[in-house]
C-alpha cells in the first residue's frame, strides 16, 4: 500500500454540469493549468470532453499541445503564457487561441504567422488593474489599431478580448468591469469584431452574472474546490474530486507513522494546526517528516491503516489550506508525482 489521489471522476463530471447550468448561457472554459490543478491532465480532459466542455484554459504552450494531441481538431484550447519565438511557432501551427498582452508580442504573433502561413487566432488582453500583464487603458486603442491592421493582412484574427479580475472586492471588481467594457468598445471601434469577451475565473463567475460575458475561465470549482474563506462547497453546488490518502507503517509512542511526507507535497505548516482522518475519527497532524508524517494514535491502529488528509471522508483541501491562510489550489497543485493517481468512474 502507498499514498494515492483518488480522483472521481464522476463527481467531475457533476461539478462540471452544474458549473455549466449556473453559467448558461455563457460557456464554460476548463482551465487545466498545473496537470488540472494536480488531478492529472489527461484523464481529466477526456472526461471534461465527454461531458460536453469545449473550451481548454491550458496557459503554457506544452499543456495546449497535449490538450490538442488528446482531444483533436476541434476542442478550444486557450494558452496565455507563450514568450519564445518557438512557443508563439508551435501554438500557432497547432491552432492554439494565442492570449496576447502585449503590444510587441502581438507584432511578433503576426511575423510568426506569416512565416509559417498559418493566421493566428488572438485574444487581445486589457489590464484592468491586476498589472499582471496585459495592455495598459492609455495603450489599448493603439494595439487595437495595430492589432486591426494586422488582421487586414490575413496574419492573424482577433477573436477575443479578455481580463483577468483580482477578485479581492466587488468595487475593485465593479471597476475592472467598466474598463473591460471599455476596452471591448474601443477594439469594435478600431474595427475588431471580437466574437468571445471573458473575464471572469470561479468565485465571480458564480457570484456575478453581469461579468460572465460569452465565457468564463473556471478552474477550481470545476475540481471542487472552494475559495478560502468563502461560501461552502454544498452552498456553491459542488464537490470535492479528489482524496489524499497513506498508509500507516509504523506505530510507536510517539503516534501512527504514515507514508505521505514533505516530500510528497503535504505542507510541513500544517504539522500542529488541523486533523485528518483515521478509521476511528479524527486525529491530529503531529508532525510532518520529509518522507512520513505523524498522527496521533488511536487504540486499535494497525499497519496499513488509512489516513485521510483532504476528500472524500475527511476534511477539503481549503480547509486544510485555510490553517495556514493559503488556498486549496495551493494544496492540490503541490501534490507530488510521487503520490499515484487513481481514477474512479468514467
Ligand atoms: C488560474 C486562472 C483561472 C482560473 O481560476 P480559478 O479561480 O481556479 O477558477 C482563470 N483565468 C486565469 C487567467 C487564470 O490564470
Amino acid at each position: 500500500m502507498t499514498s494515492a489521489l483518488r480522483i472521481d471522476l464522476d463527481a467531475f463530471a457533476a461539478n462540471l454540469r452544474h458549473i455549466r447550468g449556473e453559467i448558461a448561457p455563457s460557456e464554460h472554459m476548463l482551465v487545466v493549468k498545473d496537470d488540472a490543478y494536480g488531478h492529472g491532465l489527461v484523464p481529466i480532459i477526456q472526461r471534461a470532453w465527454t461531458a460536453g466542455v469545449r473550451w481548454f484554459g491550458a496557459f503554457d504552450v506544452q499543456t495546449g499541445a497535449t490538450v490538442r494531441a488528446t482531444l483533436g481538431e476541434d476542442a478550444r484550447i486557450f494558452v496565455w503564457l507563450a514568450g519564445s519565438d518557438d512557443e508563439i511557432r508551435t501554438a500557432i501551427d497547432l491552432r492554439l487561441d494565442l492570449g496576447v498582452g502585449d503590444r510587441d508580442l502581438l507584432h511578433d504573433v503576426a511575423r510568426i504567422a506569416r512565416e509559417i502561413a498559418q493566421p493566428a487566432r488572438v485574444h487581445l488582453k486589457i489590464d484592468t488593474g491586476l498589472h499582471r500583464n496585459g495592455i495598459r487603458p492609455e495603450e489599448w486603442d493603439a494595439a487595437a489599431a495595430d492589432a486591426a491592421a494586422l488582421e487586414s493582412t490575413g496574419a492573424i484574427g482577433v477573436v477575443g478580448v479578455w481580463s483577468h479580475l483580482a477578485e479581492a472586492s466587488d468595487e475593485e471588481d465593479d471597476a475592472a468591469s467598466a474598463q473591460f467594457i471599455a476596452a471591448v468598445e474601443a477594439s469594435e471601434r478600431a474595427g475588431l469584431r471580437p466574437s468571445v469577451r471573458h473575464l471572469t475565473a470561479s468565485a465571480a463567475a458564480f457570484a456575478r452574472p453581469e461579468l460572465r460575458h460569452d465565457l468564463v475561465r473556471i478552474g477550481a470549482f470545476a475540481y471542487g474546490i472552494r475559495p478560502a474563506g468563502g461560501p461552502d462547497e454544498g452552498m456553491l453546488g459542488i464537490r470535492p474530486i479528489a482524496t489524499l490518502s497513506a498508509p500507516v507503517i509504523r506505530i510507536d509512542d510517539e503516534g501512527a507513522h504514515v507514508a505521505l511526507g514533505a516530500l510528497h507535497g503535504l505542507p510541513s505548516t500544517l504539522a500542529g494546526r488541523v486533523v485528518v482522518a483515521s478509521p476511528s475519527g479524527p486525529r491530529a497532524l503531529l508532525r510532518v517528516d520529509r518522507l512520513e508524517s505523524v498522527v496521533e494514535r488511536w487504540p486499535e491502529a494497525l499497519l496499513g491503516d488509512e489516513v485521510t488528509f483532504y476528500g472524500e471522508g475527511a476534511a477539503s483541501a481549503t480547509d486544510l489550506a485555510e490553517a495556514f491562510a493559503s488556498i486549496g489550489e495551493e494544496i492540490a497543485v503541490r501534490i507530488s508525482p510521487l503520490v499515484s493517481r487513481e481514477y474512479l468512474g468514467g
